[in-house]
């Protein structure tokens, strides 16, 4: 809650021209708040008198904040694979680790886990925390949750990283509330403040327009998601050394009320975009499902694998794990063709980091040709079947 010291309080209105959410007003030489408060904190950063101040925020920072030390990575294990991201997550986390003077380590839960918490250590963790159980075969949200969440009271890292993928964005949400933390979703750049060692976290605001960087002075530990492909991940050292903690899973952890009765890889949709150097991908321009073939032709010829727009994926011409973009996937392959697609921010933030964007509209006005490297201004049913015979030709010659 926000109190207002009224002998304090001069009425200068800084609050009130400050506050994002115009839940301030002076009145009678005094500030009033209203409901639209979302106790920010801006208003009381901004008050020189010190008028302001939020109830119960005194105690949180008095939470040992000192107390929370070392940068840890949830290692996202699935299907007897490890996810990549939790190799870029230790990439980022090796800098920010460094740079607090903490150590990094990596949760892995899971069933057969082989040799993963050993690839965790040459890719840069320090100390890897398995919970390898045969009951953790298949996630669920609530075993998974309450072991990270134990895991993260008993040893009280200061900061940790998930991938915003299915899983990470599952049950680390649940994580954070229960733990009373902060979450940031979505982060494409981490750093350290000098100041005071707080975690800054940049992510894209409003459809992408803005970057808004987010910290949690207030509560530990620091908490973000990030998107796969955004990060680096540290080349894999054998000679590295590290510690692996067995840690046993308690039977009231593995309690869990959901029962995962089966587990099916789609065949049609078995691809990850994510992983592949090229991509070929359709937008609305393709006008029917029957374009898709076109894509997979020239997909398959350059070796590639076929991406969508989200107006694609909604015409139901191909399923959502193709998507690109910030409700889909975020991609960084070598070569992206993009054919009868817009360009619409919600796209493009999730395929600009591509190597070489070539982009075919008819329309030569499509802001698609702002990030495209080559542009080819025409139908894509005429451009891809000549492309197709060139690929052919140079294949032949
Ligand atoms: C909150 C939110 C999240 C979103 N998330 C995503 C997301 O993750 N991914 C995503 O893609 N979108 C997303 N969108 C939707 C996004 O705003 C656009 O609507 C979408 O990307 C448009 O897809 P498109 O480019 O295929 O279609 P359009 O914008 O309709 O563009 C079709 C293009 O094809 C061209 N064209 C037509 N026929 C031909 C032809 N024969 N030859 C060559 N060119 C041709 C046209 O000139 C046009 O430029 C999101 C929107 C919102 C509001």
């Amino acid at each position: 809650m926000l109190i207002i010291d009224k002998k304090l309080c001069i009425g200068c209105g800084i609050c009130e021209s400050s506050c994002p959410f115009g839940a301030i007003t002076v009145a009678a030489g005094c500030a009033e708040v209203n409901d639209s408060c979302t106790l920010c904190g801006t208003c009381v950063d901004n008050c020189d008198p010190g008028a302001l101040k939020i109830e119960g925020a005194e105690a949180s920072v008095s939470l040992d904040l000192a107390g929370w030390t070392g940068v840890w990575v949830y290692a996202e294990f699935r299907a007897g694979a490890l996810a990549p991201v939790s190799l870029e997550l230790l990439g980022i986390g090796r800098r920010l680790a460094d740079s607090r003077k903490v150590p990094l380590s990596a949760v892995l839960i899971g069933a057969e886990t082989g040799d993963t918490a050993q690839r965790l250590i040459g890719h840069g963790a320090d100390t890897v925390y398995r919970i390898d159980d045969p009951a953790l075969a298949y996630f669920t949200d609530e075993a998974y949750g309450a072991i990270m969440t134990a895991l993260i009271r008993a040893h009280k890292p200061e900061i940790v990283l998930a991938g915003a993928t299915a899983i990470g964005r599952s049950f680390i949400p649940g994580v954070a509330t229960t733990l009373g933390a902060g979450l940031t979703a979505d982060c494409t750049q981490l750093a350290i403040r000098e100041e005071d060692g707080a975690l800054l976290q940049t992510r894209p605001a409003f459809g992408g327009n803005i970057m808004a960087t987010i910290v949690c002075p207030n509560s530990r530990p620091q908490m973000s998601t990030v998107r796969p492909k955004v990060m680096q991940a540290l080349a894999f050292d054998h000679e590295r050394q590290g510690t692996i903690v067995e840690v046993p899973a308690e039977p009231a952890q593995l309690s869990a009320r959901v029962r995962v009765i089966e587990s099916v890889i789609s065949e049609q949709d078995n691809v990850n975009i994510q992983e592949a150097d090229i991509l070929v991908a359709g937008g609305r321009g393709l006008d029917n499902a029957k374009g898709f073939t076109l894509m997979r032709e020239l997909a398959s010829s350059l070796g590639g694998a076929v991406a969508a727009t989200r107006a694609a994926v909604d015409a139901g011409w191909i399923g959502y794990p193709h998507q690109v973009g910030q409700t889909g996937k975020t991609v960084a392959p070598k070569l992206y063709i993009a054919c009868g697609i817009s360009g619409a921010v919600q796209h493009v933030a999730g395929m600009q980091s591509a190597e070489t964007i070539v982009a075919i509209n008819r329309d030569k006005d499509a802001s698609i040709f702002d990030v495209a490297d080559f542009g080819l201004v025409g139908d894509l049913y005429e451009i891809v079947p000549k492309l197709l015979q060139q690929i052919e030709e140079r294949r032949k010659s």
